[in-house]
């Protein structure tokens, strides 16, 4: 009934290519009917995108996808249904902001110290409004010539041990979801599969996010469409009673699994977290 939506997407406000507006006319142009903007640490695409939104008959869920930490990990949270005006939620997001601009300068000085000149305005021009994160830089880095792709960009320089790693300052993930909740929305573990975590692990993590006050957790996502990881994501789900949500974690036109609306379908029984949204 409610037809092809997606609750995890990106735009300039944060690390996205295109536009809120342009990110909700490709939404449109899919088919898609219900759409969540989720920029890291910050709602600032939220107003822009509703305005879109309404214009062509598409809903629109304020969202945001806070980095937290919880046991020297960094996680994704995932907030949907917030009210991006909510005095809490806008103070802690102004934190966020602060921790990433010292940490996109950081990265920034680190690479020039490592011989490689005009990182940080190269990330700086990319990120236009939006503070500079290491996508920014992984970008200067390909299209200024100095590795192939996005993957060698991390592997030499972004990623933890690498010369320009900085640990992010991130908020731990019992306040932000609190935010999340304090601000009307539905915390929800972002793509449980991308954390490098054994079995074991997940589940602790699963605990600490449940007595937290998480709610949902992404199963179907772009970044783990094979049919065997929906179903060990579902199991996990069931498990903890978690409401299920379906997500491409969109960036940029020209990656198949992760376009807009094109995350895998939710199995069956689970309890959609769409049915759960105000
Ligand atoms: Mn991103
Ligand atoms: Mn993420
Ligand atoms: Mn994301």
């Amino acid at each position: 009934m409610s037809g092809l939506y997606d609750l995890h997407c990106h735009s300039t406000a944060s690390d996205g290519h295109l536009t809120p507006t342009e990110v909700v006319a490709r939404a449109a142009g899919l088919g898609v009917a219900t759409l969540a903007l989720t920029d890291h640490d910050t709602v600032a695409g939220v107003a822009e995108a509703q305005r879109a939104a309404a214009a062509r008959g598409l809903r629109l869920i304020p969202g945001v996808e806070l980095s937290v930490l919880w046991q020297r990990r960094t996680l994704h949270v995932v907030g949907l249904g917030v009210d991006p005006q909510e005095p809490g939620l806008q103070a802690g997001l102004a934190q966020m902001q602060r921790a990433r601009q010292e940490r996109g300068e950081a990265i920034g000085e680190r690479l020039e110290r490592a011989g490689l000149h005009g990182a940080r305005a190269g990330a700086r021009a990319l990120a236009g409004s939006a503070d500079m994160t290491r996508a920014h830089y992984a970008r200067w880095l390909v299209e200024s010539g100095q590795v192939r792709g996005f993957e060698q960009a991390f592997q030499r320089y972004l990623r933890q041990g690498r010369v320009a790693y900085v640990p992010g300052d991130w908020v731990a993930m019992e306040q932000g979801i609190e935010w999340i909740r304090g601000a009307g929305g539905i915390a929800v573990l972002a793509h449980p599969l991308g954390y490098d975590l054994t079995g074991a692990w997940l589940r602790r993590v699963l605990d600490a996010f449940t007595a937290a006050g998480g709610g949902g957790m992404e199963v179907a996502c772009g970044t783990s469409p094979q049919p065997r990881q929906v179903q060990k994501l579902g199991g996990w789900c069931r498990r903890y009673e978690l409401l299920a949500s379906v997500g491409s974690d969109f960036h940029a036109p020209g990656y198949p699994s992760r376009e807009i609306g094109a995350a895998p379908a939710l199995p069956e029984d689970l309890p959609r977290l769409l049915d759960a949204l105000p």
